[in-house]
């Protein structure tokens, strides 16, 4: 069975005041059914650390480094997110992929890093307006997926999100029928890269504008084993009703 997860993408978003929303939703969910996940700014990693050590929450960051350590200014090695206290890390996301330009392979890389560091990965992928109204989307999908996954993945250590571009943060949702479509897809083809066992492993997130008011009808579809969030991850208030829902299936 794969344990639910319930992932939150903080972004660029949070300082030392926000410390407190994880210490909130930490004690609100002691016992949860789901695992519960917040991707803090890397700044907070380590002082979040200290809050969710016995709790139900674990963290993650939201990048890596493809290196393990060298002359990289600014950049994080995957194996300092781990010494932080992070135990995921998100990568590829659309908006790295579109600020800096980073190509399924720099994905691939970064998560071979990171799963060498011992992290789990979290990839994300995701078709842009156009190419789901020219009828694209399992193809860009397709890409994605074998570009940006690396062999040396189990099915423990890799969490997919499905997240389309243009439903991040814009408030519009794909159909259920959608969403139910590109999960589907995704766990055939991991089934043929990897073989069934690994396949019904990895967890499949969908991620896109998910909010309290749509998080029962979306975690209802097969293959959705949870949500990534940004937008309604940042208080405790407005993640809350998205894990009980998640832990209601
Ligand atoms: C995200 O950035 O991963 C995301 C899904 O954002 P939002 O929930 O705000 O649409």
């Amino acid at each position: 069975m794969r344990r639910k997860l319930a992932a939150g993408n903080w972004k660029m978003n949070g300082t030392s005041a926000d410390l407190a929303q994880i210490e909130t939703l930490a004690r609100a969910h002691v016992g949860a059914i789901s695992e519960i996940l917040i991707a803090p700014p890397a700044t907070l990693l380590h002082r979040a650390s200290e809050i969710t050590k016995t709790g139900p929450v674990t963290l993650g960051a939201q990048d890596c480094h493809a290196s393990g350590s060298g002359a990289h200014t600014g950049d994080i090695s995957a194996a300092m997110l781990l010494d932080a206290g992070a135990s995921y890390v998100i990568l590829g996301h659309s908006e790295r992929r579109g600020d800096h330009a980073e190509q399924d392979s720099d994905v691939s890389a970064k998560a071979s890093a990171a799963l060498g560091a011992g992290l789990r990965v979290i990839i994300c992928m995701g078709e842009a307006l156009q190419e789901r109204e020219a009828g694209n989307t399992l193809d860009i999908i397709a890409g994605q997926l074998a570009g940006s996954v690396p062999d040396d993945v189990s099915g423990e250590n890799l969490v997919i999100a499905y997240e389309p571009i243009w439903a991040i943060g814009t408030g519009k949702v794909p159909s259920l029928a959608q969403i139910g479509e590109v999960h589907d897809f995704i766990r055939a083809r991991l089934e043929q890269r990897f073989g069934a066992q690994t396949a019904r492993a990895v967890r499949l997130l969908y991620g896109g504008s998910v909010k309290a008011a749509n998080a029962e009808q979306i975690f209802a579809i097969p293959n959705v084993d949870g949500a990534l969030v940004g937008g309604a991850s940042l208080t405790a208030d407005d993640f809350t009703p998205i894990i009980n829902a998640l832990d209601a299936i």
